[in-house]
């Protein structure tokens, strides 16, 4: 019999990564804020809880789902709380991208309710938490790893331990950095080849296979020559990651120039109104700083 999971968090990642738990055949009990975005997966056999510390009342593994440290710790510390439901041995999994010194404070809280805690952040994207092929990074004792690593396996196609709680988010927060700086340099080559009067899909295609390939380049240029900026991943998500960043490196005395400057930027395009878009609409503020309409 498959332990029952639950799931709080139903948004663009959350509600993909339950499907794939739902159809790898684990009992599910979901909690979202906006309780209609529960409805396709209580039609595929999800049941609704009111509240995080319903689900946890009722579920063996809780994985949480939201935006960042303030909401993970409203779900899992806040009233009607995950640590209010989670019955001794059971197993946290916060999936969120937050702050690792949050997550440790949060895991401290469970232990003393003897409930252990995983950080297993992801990346990949929409694409990626649709196809069940996430890369998942996960912090925590490795005895419980091992006990959670074939639920993560249903929402990823690679799950790796990088160390003890926490350690996920250190993974993921340098994986933010480096999709900055690789967005960052896509959008400005792409605006250079624009108002040099080049076609930006013969562009795409001379460099793809060269040294400036990969998945950044190849999920994002498409939606940017087709102006489409719908999400996919909310700037204001991006920008959240890289002051995650910055604030750990003050802490370890690791100065992230680039980062603070991309940081910048994509904080102009929140400031723009554009904080719900795409990350990919940093394209369009260098189209004006270069003096494109766009
Ligand atoms: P999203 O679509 O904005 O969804 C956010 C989710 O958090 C929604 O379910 C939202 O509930 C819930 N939430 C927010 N504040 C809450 C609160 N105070 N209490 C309870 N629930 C709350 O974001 P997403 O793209 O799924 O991202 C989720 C996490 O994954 C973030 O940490 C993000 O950085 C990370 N991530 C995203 C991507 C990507 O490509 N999108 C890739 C990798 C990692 P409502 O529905 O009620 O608003």
């Amino acid at each position: 019999m498959s332990k029952t999971i639950g799931f709080i968090g139903l948004g663009i990642m959350g509600k993909p990564m339950a499907r794939n738990l739902i159809n790898a055949g684990y009992p599910l009990v979901v909690y979202n804020r906006t309780a209609s975005k529960a409805e396709e997966l209580v039609a595929m056999g999800a049941r609704q809880a009111n509240s995080p510390q319903a689900v946890a009342q009722d579920s063996e593994i809780i994985i949480t789902m939201v935006s960042d440290s303030p909401e993970v710790e409203q779900v899992i510390l806040g009233s009607s709380g995950v640590i209010f439901g989670a019955k001794p041995g059971s197993i946290v999994v916060d999936m969120s991208s937050i702050s690792p010194i949050v997550t440790q404070r949060i895991a401290a809280e469970l232990a003393k309710k003897n409930v252990a805690m995983l950080d297993a952040p992801v990346s990949g994207g929409e694409i990626g938490a649709v196809q069940g092929t996430l890369s998942i990074m996960a912090g925590g004792d490795e005895a419980i790893f091992n006990e959670v690593k074939p639920v993560l396996e249903t929402m990823g196609k690679s799950v790796v331990r990088v160390g003890s709680v926490g350690a996920g988010g250190v993974a993921k927060l340098s994986n933010q950095i480096i999709v900055a700086a690789a967005l960052q340099g896509i959008s400005e080559a792409l605006v250079l080849a624009q108002k040099a009067g080049v076609d930006l899909s013969l562009v795409y295609e001379a460099i793809k296979g060269g040294m400036a390939g990969g998945r950044t380049l190849d999920m994002k240029t498409p939606k940017i020559m087709a102006r489409n900026f719908d999400p996919g991943f909310k700037i204001d998500l991006h920008i959240k990651d890289l002051k995650n960043a910055l604030q750990a490196g003050k802490a370890l005395g690791v100065p992230l120039p680039t980062t603070g400057l991309i940081h910048e930027l994509f904080s102009a395009c929140s400031a723009q109104g554009n904080g719900q878009k795409d990350h990919s609409v940093v394209f369009t503020l260098i189209e004006q700083m270069a003096g494109i309409a766009g």
